[in-house]
């Protein structure tokens, strides 16, 4: 990724320790969690260059990347670290960092996908899938261009094989906690770190 030259936030670290802690500093650049990462294919910046940025202060670089929003954490760097620096958690951190600072995501779809299956979570208590993709597909724009080329069709059998097998309900069910789970994601909400 091209550096955009950002001026270095040296009390970077400092914040990010403070909402983990992370153990980020303890980073030896072995490249462990890089090579194991089954996502760096769609990355700007590999996994042990995010923290050695972290480490730099360069804090806009990293929360403009794609990295931290096409990571899937699958946690694959974390348990290989020997440090035991816990990557995948502070990719969610980042992601994070970068809604409550504004910062607009260079993968819109993901942010997308994170947003529905909050509201998702948020009006249920858990997830119903019988309007999970649907919503994304209509929030991220997919819809339209699934309309367009016509694969719309493709996604309709999927979902009706699914529903003859008994893999989604047809009408959610609220779990009893729902107003617990409700409760965990306003305040998030509210300080603007959830969607
Ligand atoms: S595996 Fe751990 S120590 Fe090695 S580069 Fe990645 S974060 Fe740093
Ligand atoms: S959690 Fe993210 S960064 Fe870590 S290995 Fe998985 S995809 Fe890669």
């Amino acid at each position: 990724m091209q550096s955009t030259g950002s001026v270095p936030d040296y009390t970077f670290l400092d914040q990010m320790e403070a909402a983990g802690p992370f153990h980020a500093a303890e980073c030896f650049q072995c490249r462990k969690c890089t090579s194991g990462c089954p996502a760096t294919f769609a990355m700007d910046l590999m996994p042990d260059q995010v923290i050695r940025y972290a480490l730099l202060g360069l804090k806009e670089e990293v929360l403009r990347s794609r990295t931290i929003w096409v990571c899937a954490s699958c946690e694959t760097c974390t348990t290989r670290c020997p440090n035991g620096i816990q990557i995948a958690e502070i990719m969610d951190y980042f992601k994070e960092l970068a809604v409550r600072e504004g910062i607009p995501s260079p993968v819109p779809q993901v942010l997308a996908l994170h947003e529905t299956f909050l509201d998702n979570v948020r009006q249920g208590g858990r997830v119903f899938e019988g309007s999970l993709l649907p919503i994304f597909f209509l929030r991220s724009g997919q819809l339209r261009e699934k309309l367009r080329k016509g694969t719309w069709r493709d996604d309709a059998r999927m979902g009706w094989r699914l529903l003859r097998k008994r893999r989604f309900a047809l009408a959610p069910r609220p779990i009893k906690a729902r107003e617990e789970i409700r409760s965990i994601l306003r305040p998030s909400k509210r300080r603007g770190v959830l969607p």
